[in-house]
């Protein structure tokens, strides 16, 4: 199963359901975002699975969708071949 199925509701690991994200919380801490160049950030969302410990993050998919910041990524970071 991909790691992705937790956004919706599943665990990858377990199959377990309790399934929190901290995807609308406005409060975070420092490992919720990551510096793309020295003006933009990827923001992060957690997922945590109360049933095993499973814990994932993802990028945000508006951050994903923002041409702006997959240039600068394009441009500052290095590609894995
Ligand atoms: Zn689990």
């Amino acid at each position: 199963m991909s790691r992705t199925e937790i956004k919706k509701g599943k665990c990858p690991e377990c199959n377990g359901s309790q399934i929190y994200s901290n995807k609308s919380d406005a409060l975070r801490g420092e490992r919720s975002t990551i510096a793309i160049s020295s003006f933009k950030w990827f923001r992060l969302e957690s997922y945590v699975c109360l049933d095993c410990g499973f814990f994932a993050e993802f990028i945000k998919d508006e951050d994903l969708k923002d041409p702006k910041k997959i240039e600068k990524v394009k441009s500052n970071w290095q590609r894995v071949v």
